[in-house]
Formats: C-alpha cells, structure tokens, sequence
C-alpha cells in the first residue's frame, strides 16, 4: 500500500495507466511520471478565538520539476486527504503541459471545515501553513494559487506571510492574488470564462445556437458562477444550478446576475426560492445542451454516466468523471462531446502563469490582453486534443491526456536520469 491511497489517486493512476498503454510507455518507466516527487504534511496549530488550541493537517505534493517550479491551488475541504491533493497534483502536470505552460503540477490543501472557523482563525490557519511550508516553495519552486475553499484573501495572507519572512515583497510566490496586491486582472474570472469559451465553441461546431440552448451548472463558487454568467450573456439559458446547500431549477432559464448577487451576500444558493428547489441528485441528467460539473470529483459515475442528457459536457471541476463513466461516454461520444478537466478549466492555470509572469517582470497588462491571450493558448490546446482524437480514433480525454504526459515525458527524457 502506497501513501497515496485512496480513490482520486487510484482514479488518476487508472486515468495515466490508459494514456501508458496508448504511448506504449514500458512499465519500468511509469512509476517515473507518475509517483509525485514531494510530498509534505504540516500541521498547523492556531490560537482559537476562544482561547483553545486547534491543530490542522495540511498537504503540499510537487509531482514533478522537470519542466520549472511546479504549480497548483490549495483547497480548504473537510475530506482533503494525501491522496486527493496528489491525484489533483498530477492532473495540474497533465494541464500545464498540455497548455505548453513551464510547470510541473502540484496541489495542496488543509482538512478543515472552513464554516467552523471565524474569519480571525480562518487567517491565522492560512498564515500558518504557508510558514510551514515556507522551505518547500519559492517562485522557481513551488507557486500556490486558489482552488476549492480558499479565495484571493487567503492568496493575499500567503503573499503577505512568505514576504514578511523574506524581509521583502514577494508577488510571485503565489498566483490568484487581488489585483490590489499584485494580482492580474482576469484571473478571478479566468477558469469559468475558459469552461464557457470552450463549450461555446464547441457548440458552434455542433451548429447549436446560443438563443434556444440550456445549460445546468453543478457548483456555484469561483468557477461555476462565472461559466455560468458567461454561457448567460451569451445568450444560453442556464435552467438549474446546485450547490453544497441545494439545487434550482427553472426551465425558463435562471436570472444569473441576481443568483450571483446572492451568493455574495449570503455565502451560497440557500434562501434564493423555495419554489425552484430541485433534487440535486437529479440536477445532473437534466436534458440540456450543456452540463457544467463545476463541484468536486467523481460525481459522474457509469450509472450517471448512461443517463446523461446534455450534449456538450464542459468539464469545470477536476476529475468529475470516473474511469468506469469514460467508458460510457467514449461509447456515446456521437451524442456527447465531453471536454476534459484539463483542457476545460486550465484558463485558471494559464491567467495564473499570466500572473506570474507580469510579477516577475513588474509589467502589467490590461484584461483584454489577459483574455486574448488565454483563449489562445485554451484554444491551440483544444484544436490539439480534437486533432489527434480524430487521427488516432481515440476518447478527447485520451488525446488530451496523452499530450500532457508525452511532453513531460520527453522531457524527462532529453534531460536523462540524474545522476
Ligand atoms: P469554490 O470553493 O469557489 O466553489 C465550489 C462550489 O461547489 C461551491 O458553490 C460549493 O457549494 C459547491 N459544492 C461543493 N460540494 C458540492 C456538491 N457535493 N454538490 C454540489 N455543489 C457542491 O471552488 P472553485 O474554485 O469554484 O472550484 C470548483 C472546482 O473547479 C474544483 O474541482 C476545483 O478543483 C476546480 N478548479 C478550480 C479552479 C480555480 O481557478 N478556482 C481552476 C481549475 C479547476
């Protein structure tokens, strides 16, 4: 049994086993692109507000630093485990190279339930853990960035943290900052613009037109509202939406902006209607022309998988969709276009490695420029994927999977094994 344990890195290592396979990877070499190269736990004790002492397990995996300092978000979740921030790792290796980004993927993350925490405790917990992990990371090391229950505060406490310890200020040890604090413009918005972009395209391709079509969004945080504000202004009806609270439905099509407003001054969907509440078990097979899992992992199953009705799957979240459930959708792949994870929501990535790169230069740009540069890169990635599908007769998830781990591995391979 490997420290890893557990059923995200079994779904990552199932994933990378069919991509191994397709290369005609030897087993001897696997291990190599697969097994992460560091992995750190850290416990983080805080004062409580009530004057206890609480301690909190934290994670920080690296996967590789073949092709410069890795990078990755943290997540703030109650079920965080070794396992599921190194699966998350190892798809951020497959998504930077496959977006042709310098990085190696990593991911990290604390078990708390941030409800339980005052905003006092929330700061503190976050300062501490980047101290800890203060001789693990660096701008040409390791660059954290937001993901599930962390946002640009909490970016701005690690900023501010690593900078106080450095004696000066370092932008660049962390992307998805406030602008006010050497963030980008756009990055905030940059993963659900790019899902939107994407399954925007995708519709076009399939002469499905904006006025007329639905879409059902699962997971209203960063991601999730903005693809689904996006796909709104363009004219798509989002007709249901979910949360960790609850689900809405109305066939008529949901008025997005006043959702959002709400979310914002009451931390979620709870409370909107009564009258629209949905089964959230149901949310996911809804007919519609496009679905958006924007949540958490493994939420699509074969069973769920079968019973699907959208015809564009844009893939928000990381790893929504098992093995078992990819086989089903390479069978109906004449009815449903799925774009995969890494390609649907590696906008995030690209406008962090933006973020990046304007710190490093203390050079900014403008948003237009930030957005037309990301749909570029978005877009070159996915004329790949859809490319190389179509030549080898293989799954998009395939194709797209297999460019990330080729580029890795060809570059593992000119470098040679040390020493
Ligand atoms: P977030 O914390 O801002 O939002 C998460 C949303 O999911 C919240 O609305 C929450 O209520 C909801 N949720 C949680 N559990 C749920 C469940 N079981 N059913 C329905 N809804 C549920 O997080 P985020 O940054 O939007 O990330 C969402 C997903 O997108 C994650 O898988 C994350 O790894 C992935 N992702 C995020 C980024 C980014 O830039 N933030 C980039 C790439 C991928």
């Amino acid at each position: 049994m490997s420290i890893y344990s557990g059923p995200v890195f079994e779904m990552a290592a199932q994933q990378f086993g069919v991509i191994a396979d397709y290369l005609e990877i030897s087993l001897d070499e696997r291990p190599r692109l697969l097994l992460p190269k560091r992995a750190v736990t850290v416990a983080c004790p805080i004062r409580r507000d009530d004057g206890t002492i609480a301690v909190f397990e934290g994670y920080r995996v690296q996967h590789h630093l073949t092709l410069g300092p890795t990078k990755g978000g943290t997540r703030f979740a109650a079920n965080v485990d070794l396992g599921e921030v190194s699966a998350l790792a190892v798809w951020m290796s497959w998504k930077c190279a496959v977006t042709g980004l310098p990085y190696g993927g990593a991911k990290g993350g604390i078990r708390v339930d941030t409800k339980t925490l005052s905003r006092r405790e929330l700061e503190m917990m976050s300062r501490r853990y980047m101290q800890e992990l203060i001789p693990f990371v660096g701008p040409h090391v390791d660059v954290m960035a937001p993901d599930m229950g962390t946002d640009e505060q909490v970016m701005a406490w690690f900023m501010d943290t690593y900078s106080m310890h450095q004696g000066r200020t370092v932008t660049e040890i962390v992307t998805g900052k406030p602008v006010s604090a050497g963030g980008t413009l756009g990055r905030r918005e940059a993963t659900g613009r790019g899902v939107a972009h994407l399954a925007l395209r995708v519709m076009k391709d399939r002469q499905i037109k904006e006025s007329g079509a639905t879409a059902v969004v699962q997971g209203f945080g960063n991601v999730g509202s903005i693809a689904a504000l996006e796909l709104y202004n363009a004219g798509v009806r989002i007709i249901a939406v979910s949360d960790h609270t609850g689900a809405l439905h109305r066939p008529a099509g949901l008025d997005v902006p006043t959702l959002i407003a709400h979310r914002a001054k009451h931390g979620s969907i709870a409370g909107f209607s009564n009258e629209l509440a949905l089964d959230p078990d149901d949310l996911l097979t809804l007919p519609c022309d496009v679905l958006v899992p924007a949540a958490v992992e493994q939420v699509i199953d074969a069973k769920v998988a079968d019973h699907l009705r959208c015809r564009v799957l844009a893939e928000g979240a990381n790893g929504p969709t098992t093995p078992d459930a990819d086989l089903v959708l390479q069978r109906r792949r004449d009815e449903i276009f799925v774009i995969p994870d890494i390609i649907c929501n590696a906008g995030g990535v690209v406008v962090s490695y933006f973020e990046w790169v304007q710190d490093l230069a203390q050079f900014f740009w403008g948003e237009d420029e930030v957005m037309r540069r990301q749909y570029q890169i978005l877009d070159a990635a996915f004329t790949k994927m859809v490319d190389r599908a179509k030549r080898d007769n293989v799954y998009n998830r395939t194709a797209a999977m297999a460019a990330g781990v080729e580029r890795v591995r060809d570059a593992k391979n000119t470098r040679g094994l040390f020493p």
